[in-house]
């Protein structure tokens, strides 16, 4: 397997792929090691997470150039994400004791009930490369502390940041069958879904969270899919218009839009659409693009080159509907996978751009009556992943949020992720829970003990 940069599309490295033969050693091997690590005291478990944190730490700045060699994040977004890794980390290890501990239910004096939570076996962690240290430490860090054994499949456009973490790990204390990298892209994913595993746990597209889900339904396993989403925010007429602006643009420009909750759709009040539009437009003007590696870039290039041309789609659609183009809207002519920050206005909901993902750096902005019109449209989608809202009114903020079907809300905030709340999606944003305690259980499976004394 080629990797190629994409900020100029040289050659990185070549990588020999996990074909299904060398998928189903790994997997044999995980089903053999996974009981003896189950019996490892959870103290030492959570000590090789301990010490993977710790050399995460040590080796920031070059993970750090890695993850922008091969997914074009801006160097200091890398970092950022290295940083916050920590934190995640932290949750887990102050709350697996508590989430993993045996409860009695019942104590009386004949007859006794007990919850254990067992660990699920060998599982397949099929993850993404836009986030790779949090989208892959959110499902392997509590699967391997609950004692399950983890068959983890980066990303083919993160692989190198995926050795690094199974490196890193068996570095730690965990046994290499314990914890397995396998390189390949789709049909080795494919084939490790193919695998007798006991659970799948996937981040990616709702195009491929589907395909696995079918793959995996006569099979009754536990199936996990973290997909895309379509994140709208409302801005209300009260709220202050450069600040929400501000944290808006950063919202749907951080990481060129490639974010899972990234803000896909803005719905302005009427009142303060004008300025807002003129503010909004200002920022996104104001962000530099450039070499990923340069401290001072805020855009870098996209990961993927076939999502041009899907920005390319939805911007010429938009604009052969009515749509009007602020800033942006085409490829950058130059080596590698470049896309202008775009920024349209006048957009409605027969515009694909207000309805599929564009997981790049492209935002529509619409006028809205007020909360009512605002509500419907943000519910008006297939997805659901994250939704917000910008006012001071707090009472107000909560009626309308109160009324959104997706995972996650916020308030005068978006884009925003934390290890204490679950993580989770509606409709084709997908099935299942990560982060919080439940995103530890979630990787166990609850015995029930009835006991009785004669
Ligand atoms: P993708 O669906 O193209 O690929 C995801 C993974 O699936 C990769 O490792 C890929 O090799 C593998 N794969 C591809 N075909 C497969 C098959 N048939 N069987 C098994 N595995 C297969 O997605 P992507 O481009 O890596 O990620 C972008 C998407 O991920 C976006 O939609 C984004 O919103 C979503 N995402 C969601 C979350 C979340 O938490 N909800 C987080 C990050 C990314």
């Amino acid at each position: 397997m080629k990797i190629f940069n994409p900020a100029d599309g040289s050659l990185i490295r070549e990588l020999a792929e996990d074909d299904a033969q060398a998928v189903a050693a790994k997997y044999a091997r995980a089903r053999a090691a996974q009981p003896d690590w189950a019996a490892v005291a959870l103290g030492d478990r959570l000590d090789a997470v301990r010490k993977f944190k710790d050399v995460t730490e040590k080796r920031k700045a070059q993970l750090a150039r890695t993850l922008t060699q091969e997914t074009g994040k801006p160097i200091v977004q890398s970092r950022n994400e290295l940083n916050a890794l920590a934190g995640r980390i932290d949750f887990f290890l102050g709350k697996a004791q508590a989430a993993l501990a045996p409860e009695t239910v019942l104590a009386d004096p004949q007859m006794h009930e007990r919850i254990t939570h067992e660990p699920l076996g060998v599982v397949a962690n099929i993850s993404a490369w836009n986030y790779p240290y949090f989208v892959g430490s959110n499902v392997f860090v509590p699967a391997l502390l609950a004692g399950n054994a983890v068959l983890y499949k980066p990303s083919e456009l993160a692989p190198l940041t995926g050795l690094a973490i199974g490196e890193m790990l068996h570095a730690a204390g965990v046994p290499a069958d314990v914890f397995s990298v396998l390189i390949g892209s789709g049909p080795t994913g494919a084939a490790l879904v193919d695998q007798p595993v006991d659970g799948v746990f996937f981040t990616g597209s709702y195009a491929t969270g589907a395909r696995i889900a079918a793959a995996c339904a006569p099979r009754m396993l536990k199936l996990q899919l973290e997909l895309g989403g379509k994140d709208p925010i409302y801005v209300c007429e009260d709220a202050d218009v450069k600040t929400a602006a501000e944290s808006l643009a950063d919202g749907a420009m951080y990481n060129a839009g490639q974010s899972c909750c990234s803000v896909e759709r803005i719905y302005v009040h009427e009142r303060s659409y004008e300025s807002f539009v003129e503010t909004f437009t200002a920022i996104v003007k104001g962000y530099k693009r450039g070499d990923p590696m340069d401290e001072t870039t805020y855009l870098g290039p996209l990961a993927r080159a076939p999502q041009l041309a899907v920005l390319e789609r939805q911007v010429a659609d938009a604009a052969a509907k009515g749509a009007k183009l602020l800033v942006g809207g085409k490829r950058v002519a130059q080596q590698g996978n470049w896309f202008e920050a775009t920024v349209l206005s006048g957009v409605d909901h027969s515009m694909e751009l207000m309805r599929e993902e564009s997981f790049g750096p492209l935002i529509g902005i619409q006028k809205v009556a007020g909360d009512a019109e605002a509500v419907r449209l943000m519910n008006d989608t297939v997805y659901g992943l994250t939704a917000g809202i910008y006012t001071p009114d707090e009472a107000r903020a909560r009626r309308v949020l109160a009324q959104i079907r997706s995972g996650s809300v916020y308030w005068n905030c978006c884009d925003r992720v934390s290890p204490r709340l679950p993580w989770s999606g509606v409709g084709h944003s997908g099935v299942g829970v990560t982060l919080s305690t439940y995103g530890i259980q979630a990787f166990t499976r609850p015995k029930a003990w009835h006991l009785r004394s004669l």
